[in-house]
């Protein structure tokens, strides 16, 4: 068998026209567009290089974007206090801090000031209880297992009644989209397993999987042999083993890889995400989406 791929990029591009057109649209009926700030704090380049591709990406759907960038000293009362200006913007739907923050600042206290209204990261403890309770309830699911969940429908599988496993229990990954398979909603209705570092025979829970959600981060975790004929395989690790010169730009670039042996994997599984390409391009994606539902909630139209 030869898996069918699960392409990130173009599920991106499907999704970023849905709501380049959603906001047109918006603004021809309000007069106004969802904004996003995005707050930076120093220069590392990672940080820069990643809020680079969502200020891009807001630009590309016509949003209202503030770029907000401090030094890498500023003082946490100073930063808390931008959020709270932010807060009270009502031109701002939503607020990004970039992480990781500077050592003196507390990540958690700057994360839990976020207004959870305009929390698109989907981190705060409110939105986490949310997204627990499901339902109408729900405002921000976090952006990568929202990007998951997502995949997962668009490729056609059959989730109610799946038996869905998930490898790995973080707080930004595989807890919520282990709780996100299991509500009684589209999309999910899932029997669902998670296992982790204190998991005995994690190959037996593994080859159970109708749909198997790999985000450990630890390369080639998964064997060919721990995958059930005709699963669908989501590889959410990125993993970098390595530098080659990129036969673009002639720079050094990382080699990813997945936390699942993708050329094995793939004459086995039924459909499987690659690594690059695959949930990467999501993450941002559903940032912009959870952006555009805050305006929505805003407005009073969703
Ligand atoms: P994390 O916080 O390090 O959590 C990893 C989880 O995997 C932990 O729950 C850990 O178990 C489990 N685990 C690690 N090694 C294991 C092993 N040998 N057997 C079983 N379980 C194991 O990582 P994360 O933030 O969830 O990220 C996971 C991977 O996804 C990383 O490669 C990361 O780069 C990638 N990622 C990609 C995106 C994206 O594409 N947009 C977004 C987020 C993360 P314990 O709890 O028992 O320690």
């Amino acid at each position: 068998m030869t898996a069918k791929l699960i392409k990130g990029t173009e599920i991106r591009e499907e999704i970023l026209e849905e709501i380049e057109a959603e906001v047109k649209q918006l603004k021809e009926k309000t007069g106004k567009v969802p904004g996003l700030v995005t707050i930076l704090v120093g220069e590392s380049p990672a940080s820069i290089s990643y809020v680079t591709l969502k200020i891009k990406t807001a630009n590309r759907l016509g949003f209202h974007e503030i770029q907000d960038n401090q030094p890498d000293d500023i003082p946490e009362a100073d930063l808390l206090a931008l959020i709270d200006k932010y807060n009270n913007d009502d031109s701002i739907n939503g607020i990004l801090v970039q992480l990781p923050l500077p050592k003196h600042i507390d990540e958690k206290k700057v994360l839990n000031a976020i207004d959870p209204d305009k929390d698109v990261d989907g981190f705060h403890p409110v939105n986490v209880g949310r997204l627990m309770i499901g339902g109408s309830e729900v405002k921000f699911a976090p952006c990568t297992p929202a990007g998951i969940q997502e995949m997962i429908i668009r490729s056609g599988t059959e989730t109610s009644g799946a038996e869905v496993v998930v490898v790995g229990r973080s707080n930004i990954v595989g807890k919520p989209i282990a709780n996100m398979m299991l509500q009684k909603a589209e999309g999910a209705n899932a029997t669902v397993t998670v296992v982790h570092t204190g998991t005995k025979n994690m190959d037996v829970h593994c080859k159970r999987a109708d749909i198997l959600i790999v985000a450990a981060g630890v390369p080639d975790l998964v064997k060919p042999e721990w995958i059930k004929p005709g699963a669908c395989v989501i590889d959410v690790g990125v993993n970098r083993v390595g530098e080659k010169i990129s036969e673009k730009t002639g720079k050094k670039i990382a080699i990813l890889k997945g936390d699942v042996d993708f050329e094995a994997a793939s004459k086995i599984a039924g459909s499987i995400t690659p690594v690059p390409g695959g949930v990467g391009p999501m993450t941002i994606t559903m940032l912009m989406r959870n952006t555009l539902k805050s305006f929505k909630f805003q407005q009073g139209i969703a």
